[in-house]
């Protein structure tokens, strides 16, 4: 049986020459907190913009929940909420307007759009905060802003690209806490990138990509059993060990 809510079958990437991924697949299954880690240039985030379909796989594909990507776009785009690495929002703007504007651009409106950003803004403790600017906020209420705005449409996926980079140890904490009641709550299926191998530790499942192929993958004990502490490590001396070369 395929249980499959998310499956990537076998697909490469390349950018001019440069392969990006080579011959990736996994299963994302419905309600987990699936994880892609990996040392820079690993491949993550052209997984990322392959998944929230902004890529297209130069081979192989990808199904959502049973329909595959490349058939209907439409359909699968207005079911994923995407979180980029780098803020998409107007910091002019103050965080329920960006709310709004967001929301509007997906054809909400009205008390319905009202009543659901403020209890998406309540969930993340952002009530208090919905008046004020955006460019007013810490790095990591902004992330909490920028993954409310992206739940406004009820996505069957969520897709997050490093949403703790750049964030502080207690921002990163709460980050996950979130994360994780909010998948606990809802049963939403998560999917995000990190460089670090303890955020792993966080999810059901995790993939590991250095140089755009899966090293390994599998529950993050089965991934310790297996890899050891030091893998990333390793495979950035190697990368270092490459660039001083290429010098
Ligand atoms: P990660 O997010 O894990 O750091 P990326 O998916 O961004 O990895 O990059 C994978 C590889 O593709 C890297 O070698 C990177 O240099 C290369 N790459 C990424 N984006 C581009 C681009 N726009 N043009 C050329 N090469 C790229
Ligand atoms: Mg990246």
């Amino acid at each position: 049986m395929n249980d499959a809510w998310v499956k990537v079958e076998d697909i490469s990437f390349s950018y001019g020459d440069k392969k990006a991924l080579q011959g990736v697949s996994f299963d994302i299954k419905k309600g987990d907190l699936f994880c892609v880690v990996g040392p820079n240039g690993g491949g993550k985030s052209t997984t990322f913009k392959i998944l929230s379909t902004l890529l297209s796989p130069s081979t192989g594909f990808v199904e959502f929940w049973g329909e595959r990507g490349d058939r209907s776009l439409r359909n699968i785009r207005s079911r994923l909420g995407v979180v980029f690495q780098s803020p998409a929002l107007d910091k002019k703007l103050s965080v329920e307007e960006n709310l709004f504007y967001h929301g509007r651009l997906y054809g909400l409106s009205g008390a319905p759009l009202r009543e659901k950003t403020r209890a998406l803004l309540e969930r993340f403790n952002l009530a208090d905060r919905a008046q004020e600017k955006v460019e007013k906020l810490s790095g990591g209420l902004k992330r909490r802003v920028e993954i409310a705005k992206s739940l406004l449409t009820d996505p069957h996926l969520l897709i997050l690209d490093e949403p703790t980079t750049g964030l502080d140890p207690v921002a990163r904490k709460e980050m996950w806490d979130y994360l994780n009641v909010l998948r606990k709550q809802t049963g939403l299926t998560i999917i995000f990138t990190t460089h670090l191998m303890d955020e792993a530790e966080t999810s059901q499942r995790t993939l590991f990509l250095d140089q755009g192929r899966v090293l390994v993958s599998g529950t993050p004990s089965e991934l310790r059993a297996r890899l050891g502490g030091d893998v990333i490590a390793r495979s950035e001396e190697r990368r270092v060990g490459k660039e001083c070369r290429s010098r």
